[in-house]
């Protein structure tokens, strides 16, 4: 056995004696003595000590098993996985005006249609049956997914009704902006399935009503806390937000707000900041606080670190680093588009030459069009972050450079904020 190509050692700054290693394989963290540390590397472990260390991922047979291993592992998490999750597009359209609304000219009043509900449905159904699943999990979006309220409650509806002959579970979520998000719609919507809803938060009042007005020119964050505060107890609410270079040093003003106004951090589930990234036409979902993203600008990397400390000093909960699978890796994860095209990404929403098929014809095989395997690679296959990155974002690779043909490497954002983001995860928890 012999130290993991997958972990990653930190000195112990509590311990000199000591250092700490995290698993980018699964996430574990572990503070050993040094002299800990060179019994492992001449493979002087008791038998206990390697079993231990071997569960949690710091120790491996040997470098090419490993490798192996995870060359293989899309190919077992989709031959292994029993659950259908989709992102819904209900629509493209939006009662507020956000400055930095990623939707752009592709924004305007496009609905889905009963129709295309009911090709969905029958979507649906088809691949309970072909692939066996035994859990529905979809994620209504927009535009904002509330305006289309009706079709939400339709569709799930259906869904009800065909899981319960099925003997499979449905769920859904939101993400929405939370203007119309009442406790009269929380409490309909989870009769249905309804466990949790995004909602996005740009700061405090002032900076939030800047960034999100309704598009009549009037504020919005009153109302959309009122209506957090209002469902709070009803569904669990995440609360994401999104900054800019110039006011990310307001932020924790809001979190401060939170706990004032009584949502303190037993009542919202998780809360998380991203950055607004701009790139002409190809900008990253703001209400999508999926953490696709990363920069390694100083700034951004600066701002990310003392917001997430901010929100865990607080006891609110953020998102762990833990290894990220890109949806288009996985088969049954999708996005279905409002008019029924179907994309593996959420920042390609609508166009059309990096749609994969439709709900009527299925999806096609995109796995040369969208290089599924571009991080098969000697420099990727030998570095110790591949459990967290699978070769980066495609999405960003296309924004940066015009095409998917090759990787988005983090390693330069992972060096330099990693072993902080662990170490801030071992000081609150
Ligand atoms: S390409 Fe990037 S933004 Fe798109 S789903 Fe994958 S990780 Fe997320
Ligand atoms: S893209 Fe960069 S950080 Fe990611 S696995 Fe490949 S070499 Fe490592």
């Amino acid at each position: 056995m012999r130290l993991s190509r997958y972990c990653k050692i930190f000195q112990d700054k509590i311990n000199s004696d000591s250092v700490l290693l995290f698993s980018t394989r699964n996430a574990s963290k572990l503070s050993i003595p040094k002299n800990l540390l060179k019994e492992i590397e001449s493979d002087k472990l008791s038998k206990e000590e390697k079993n231990t260390l071997t569960e949690l991922g710091f120790l491996a047979k040997s470098h090419e098993h490993e490798k192996n291993e995870l060359l293989g592992l899309m190919d077992e998490l989709n031959s292994t996985n029993k659950t259908f999750k989709a992102i819904v597009v209900m629509n493209l359209d939006c009662n507020l005006a956000c400055k930095y609304c990623f939707e752009g000219t592709r924004k305007g009043k496009f609905y889905m249609s009963r129709e295309t509900a009911d090709e969905f449905v029958e979507f649906v159904r088809n691949n309970i049956t072909s692939g066996g699943l035994d859990k529905i999990n979809l994620i209504f979006y927009g535009g904002e997914p509330l305006l289309s309220i009706g079709h939400i409650i339709y569709i799930s509806e259906k869904l009800e009704t065909l899981c319960e002959t099925e003997g499979t579970e449905y769920s859904f979520s939101l993400i929405t902006n939370g203007t119309l998000l009442s406790p009269g719609i929380a409490e309909r919507l989870k009769s249905l399935g309804l466990k949790s809803a995004s909602v996005t938060l740009d700061g405090p009042r002032e900076v939030h009503d800047i960034f999100r007005p309704y598009k009549t020119g009037k504020r919005s964050f009153d109302n959309i806390f009122k209506n957090v505060k209002n469902v709070c107890d009803i569904i669990d609410i995440q609360i994401g937000g999104n900054f800019t270079k110039d006011n990310y040093m307001q932020f924790p003003l809001l979190l401060d707000y939170l706990y004032e106004e009584g949502l303190s951090p037993d009542k919202i589930s998780t809360v998380r900041f991203d950055p607004v990234i701009n790139e002409g036409e190809g900008i990253m979902p703001p209400d999508f606080h999926d953490g696709c993203n990363s920069s390694d600008e100083p700034w951004l990397l600066e701002a990310g670190l003392f917001l997430r400390e901010e929100i865990i000093k607080r006891g609110y909960n953020t998102p762990k680093i833990t290894p990220g699978i890109c949806m288009m890796e996985l088969r049954d994860n999708m996005l279905i588009n409002y008019n029924g095209d179907i994309y593996k990404c959420p920042g390609m929403i609508s166009r059309e030459e990096y749609k994969v098929g439709d709900i009527r014809t299925g999806v096609r095989d995109y796995r040369q069009s969208h290089y599924l395997d571009n991080w098969k690679n000697e420099k990727c296959l030998n570095c110790e972050y591949l459990p967290l990155c699978f070769g980066g974002c495609r999405y960003m690779k296309l924004v940066r450079d015009g095409n998917m043909d090759g990787i988005d490497c983090k390693k330069p954002y992972l060096d330099a904020a990693l072993e902080a983001l662990v170490k801030q995860d071992i000081k609150y928890s």
